[in-house]
């Protein structure tokens, strides 16, 4: 019988090996420890998933795609960028998940997404494996002929890795209805197939489901919903700071006004507005989704209500709820401190590991409710899941089927972390149960099917 003591000097041997193996990763590497520091229970309860080298296995990507990607802009000029597909784990159905255009774009950013989606996908309980792709291409001012023109190079590499039955990518940070519309057209004329499984956040018109664009937010909101049941609390009437003003923000703004909380932030690298009345959604909605703008213009149109602040921090803006829904690391330990001092109840993740590690280990100490993102923003790639079950049937469901459907994923997904973490003796604690419950499904499947 091995003790939790040993699973855990084990782990720690190979978060070490990780880091040799993966130089110059630190994204990945602080997602391998994120998760692989809270197996130790699960892994000395269940001594079979340590035999077949079964964690070894699932932190090595099955398949790694680099390419080049050359495209032309508006004055004929030619750019050299590079294109990243991770195939990390199909042990649970096809590699899925989404494509980033960001500058900040690497090899180790991929990977670190890459393996959150994995246990995020467990989590949902459907049939969809592990991936994350993307380019170092920045969108931000360029045209639309120069962003489609470069979504048609990306593609004529990536179509050869990719398939309804093999990986199935979707949007994520710079990726959204316009890219993923460029992206499947060039795949339809490559493989003259039009197979609409291939890519998720479709146009409703042309096999896109209802409830994608909004269902990564809504689906966040569900889920600090939730965390605030348990402690006997709703959202009405409670003020939140949002990050981003991107998709996943504009969707959660939506779905706290409509459970009657109060969203009062938003924001973009520029800085952010901060609106006593509440983020007017409809002006917002024009400046990012319409016009491409920054969220300056937002204070200067909305009047007295709202002010821009260059830079800073949105965290130091006090409310009730917490999310996240920009990029990775913009919430650290000052930020968590500021956030406690403020009375902060919860803090849920839109975006995929907002939170650093030390800001989490303080947020939870100080009882604040967290929900990690692999569980809280999981309804994004549920209903991409979804849109796969449509296309395969050739049919599209309404807006109420999808979103009733959306609103049980995710009250599955808090039911579920919360029971595995209390079972695991960390009550209350979403990472622990998040982690150990999304590697227990997929670890089930890569028992079952062999060393490979
Ligand atoms: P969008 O591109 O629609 O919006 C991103 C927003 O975040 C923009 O406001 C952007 O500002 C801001 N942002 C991005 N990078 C930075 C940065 N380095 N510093 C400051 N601000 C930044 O992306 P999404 O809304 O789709 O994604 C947001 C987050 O949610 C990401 O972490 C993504 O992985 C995660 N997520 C998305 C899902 C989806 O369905 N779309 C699903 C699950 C998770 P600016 O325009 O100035 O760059």
């Amino acid at each position: 019988m091995t003790t939790r003591s040993e699973t855990r000097t084990a782990l720690d041997h190979l978060l070490t090996e990780i880091e040799h193996r993966n130089p110059a990763q630190p994204e990945f590497h602080q997602a391998a420890h994120e998760v692989l520091e809270t197996l130790a229970p699960v892994l000395a309860a269940r001594p079979e998933y340590a035999e077949p080298g079964l964690v070894e296995r699932l932190v090595e990507p099955e398949r790694q795609v680099i390419f080049r990607v050359p495209w032309q802009d508006d004055q004929g000029r030619v750019h050299v960028n590079r294109g990243f597909r991770v195939e990390f784990n199909s042990a649970l159905g096809p590699y899925k998940g989404g494509l980033r255009f960001h500058s900040s774009v690497n090899l180790g950013v991929i990977k670190f997404l890459g393996f959150e989606q994995i246990f995020k996908n467990a989590l949902t309980g459907l049939g969809i494996g592990g991936g994350k792709g993307g380019s170092d291409f920045d969108p931000h001012g360029r045209s639309d002929a120069e962003v489609m023109r470069f979504c048609q190079s990306f593609m004529t590499e990536l179509y050869r890795h990719i398939g309804e039955h093999t990986d199935v990518p979707a949007g994520d940070i710079g990726v959204g209805g316009r890219e993923i519309g460029y992206l499947f057209g060039q795949y339809r004329r490559i493989t003259n197939r039009w197979e609409a499984g291939v890519l998720t956040g479709k146009g409703a018109g042309w096999g896109g489901s209802l409830i994608r664009p909004e269902a990564t937010g809504y689906g966040n909101v569900l889920f600090a919903a939730a965390m605030m049941r348990e402690r006997g609390e709703d959202l009405e009437g409670q003020t939140a700071v949002v990050s981003g003003s991107g998709n996943v923000a504009i969707y959660t703004i939506e779905k706290l006004a409509a459970l009657g909380a109060n969203a009062v932030t938003c924001s973009d690298s520029s800085g952010y507005v901060v609106d006593e009345k509440g983020i007017d959604l409809d002006l917002l909605k024009q400046i990012k989704e319409v016009e491409r703008g920054r969220v300056d213009t937002y204070a200067e149109r909305r009047g007295a209500s709202a002010r821009f602040v260059p830079g800073g921090s949105v965290w130091d803006v006090p409310a009730d709820l917490a999310l996240p829904s920009a990029t990775q690391n913009e919430l650290d330990e000052n930020a968590a401190a500021t956030l406690i001092r403020n009375g902060v109840k919860a803090v849920s993740e839109g975006a995929n590991m907002p939170t650093t590690p030390e800001a989490v280990h303080l947020l939870q100490g100080a009882g604040v409710a967290f929900g990690p993102g692999k569980a809280a923003n999981a309804g994004g790639v549920a209903v991409s899941a979804l849109e796969m079950a449509q296309n395969h049937a050739r049919t599209s469901w309404t807006a109420v089927r999808v979103e009733e459907e959306l609103t049980h994923i995710m009250n599955d997904i808090h039911t579920t972390c919360h029971e595995t973490a209390e079972r695991y003796d960390a009550p209350g604690d979403y990472v622990t149960g998040a982690n150990i419950a999304g590697f227990e499904r997929v670890a089930d499947a890569m028992l079952a099917q062999g060393v490979i």
